[in-house]
């Protein structure tokens, strides 16, 4: 209670306003006008001030960049506060009355005030939403810190979108317009447009950028069409700088939404602001979506990004254990860039599983065995693409023998390597147990693991033999 009372007390606003001074002198006008400013004082309790954020990502930037600084500062002012939270607290709620009670201070605050909303973020595409009707932004996904240039890795197959990404990104005058990326599922689309907006961002606060999903787009405009209030919606845009809308296909049939999304687009572009869309297929492949949209969403730069390689997938790996400070053995990433070539998301999802089950058995060590293990469920999934059966045909094939020798007892040279290397690739390719390959060649498990050491070696020293099983790995992946 005496606590509680303290929020009625002037000191605690005073000293706010000197924190707020202060913290002005420390990070400079344009930051804290962009980042500070819209922070209002919230309740206390429990030791705990509650400050209150106009979105969830001021609320992301301001906890990264500000809150232990807020924190010590106010600590030395007042020991009483040992804790700092940041609260969201959209404009739109306030406005509607949804107001949380904690925040009672930013309604008084509003009417004077216009809380810049420089970003929108969108409501995740994979996320149904369930509550129409409401006001309520909280829906929405904050940028996901973790999607930036940096932590994008970059290879054959995405650096294409990954220049055209930077070029958008660091590009003062409008460039391409508008920059349209497409892959298949897990590739980074997404993770390129949250790059996109943390990097402009950065270089220019005040600039308004706006990233949601087609989904999301397609809410708030039929949400806006039931309230009669479509000149609500669409001046949300008009102040808009740069405009992401993620998965477009999703609008495929959609027509109302895709011709107040053409205008949108239209009058955007005519101003000269950009415009940046994903899709799973290019432009001229979309279902659904009108002749018109699609040669205006074609009409500035496409860049693909392809599935991914062996290389890439290395390179992700590797970064990501290194973010995490894991210790990856090189056994273990070559597994699982061979095994998971689905997509980057599945990649990064094996490799969590197998991360948590190392930390969660207090740090056992991550082995080859320990990842099989672990992964059994998934990788048996991607065994029903590739079979025993089907590597001991493919590769009689390439050697030129017939799958009954390569099951026989003869031992020549001839036949022996193909079937060493058949062996090799089961225990690669597929998540079958040694005595399972075994059983197949009508050998012991030993046997497999003598073919599998064997073929290791043989890689190092002799390259015609490893440029064939990389052939062969290739054909059976296809
Ligand atoms: P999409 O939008 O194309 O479906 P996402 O952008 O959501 O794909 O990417 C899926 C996951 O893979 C995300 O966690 C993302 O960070 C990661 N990812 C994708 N591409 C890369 C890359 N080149 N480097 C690092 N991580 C990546
Ligand atoms: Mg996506």
């Amino acid at each position: 209670m005496a606590e509680e009372a303290i929020i009625n007390n002037d000191s605690v606003q005073d000293q706010w306003g000197q924190i707020c001074s202060q913290l002005k002198t420390e990070v400079g006008d344009t930051a804290f006008e962009s980042w500070l400013k819209p922070l209002t004082l919230g309740s206390f309790s429990d030791g705990t001030m509650n400050i209150c954020v106009p979105t969830r990502f001021m609320r992301n930037w301001v906890i990264t960049h500000y809150s232990d600084r807020i924190h010590k500062i106010w600590e030395k002012k007042n020991p009483t506060i040992k804790n700092v939270n940041f609260i969201v607290q959209s404009v739109q709620e306030e406005a509607h009355g949804l107001y949380n009670p904690t925040c009672r201070s930013l309604l008084k605050k509003i009417s004077s005030t216009p809380v810049p909303q420089n970003i929108y973020q969108s409501g995740s595409s994979f996320v149904a939403n369930s509550n129409e009707g409401s006001l309520n932004d909280s829906l929405s996904v904050p940028l996901n810190p973790q999607y930036t240039f940096d932590n994008f890795v970059v290879g054959k197959t995405n650096e294409f979108a990954y220049a055209a990404a930077r070029k958008v990104a660091e590009s003062r005058n409008v460039s391409f317009n508008p920059l349209f990326l497409y892959s298949g599922v897990g590739l980074g689309k997404t993770h390129l447009m949250h790059a996109i907006a943390w990097h402009i961002k950065q270089q220019d606060p005040s600039r308004n950028i706006v990233y949601l999903s087609a989904e999301k787009f397609m809410y708030k405009f039929v949400r806006a069409l039931r309230y009669k209030d479509t000149t609500a919606f669409k001046e949300q845009f008009r102040s808009v700088d740069v405009l992401m809308v993620d998965d477009v296909q999703f609008m495929g049939g959609k027509d109302t939404t895709q011709e107040e999304f053409f205008y949108t687009f239209n009058s955007l572009i005519e101003e000269g602001r950009q415009i940046i869309i994903s899709a799973d297929k290019s432009p001229a492949d979309l279902e659904g979506i009108e002749n018109r949209l699609k040669s205006r969403l074609g009409c500035g730069l496409v860049a693909d990004i392809h599935p991914t390689d062996f290389d890439l997938r290395m390179g992700i790996l590797n970064n990501k254990a290194q973010q995490l400070g894991i210790e990856l053995p090189v056994k273990v990433a070559e597994f699982l860039a061979q095994k998971i070539t689905s997509n980057i998301r599945e990649l990064e999802g094996a490799l969590r599983r197998v991360i948590a089950h190392s930390q969660l058995l207090s740090d056992k060590e991550i082995t080859l065995d320990m990842t099989q293990d672990v992964l059994k469920d998934m990788l048996r999934s991607y065994d029903k693409r590739t079979t025993i059966d089907e590597i001991q045909k493919k590769v009689a094939e390439h050697f030129n023998i017939s799958v009954k020798e390569m099951q026989s007892s003869r031992r020549a040279r001839t036949v022996a390597r193909p079937r060493q290397i058949a062996m090799y690739l089961a225990k690669q390719l597929t998540s079958r147990s040694l005595p399972e390959i075994g059983r197949k060649f009508d050998r012991d498990h030993t046997t497999v693991m003598h073919a599998v050491r064997k073929v290791e070696e043989l890689i190092l020293e002799d390259s015609s033999l490893a440029e064939n099983v990389d052939t062969l790995r290739r054909t059976l992946e296809a």
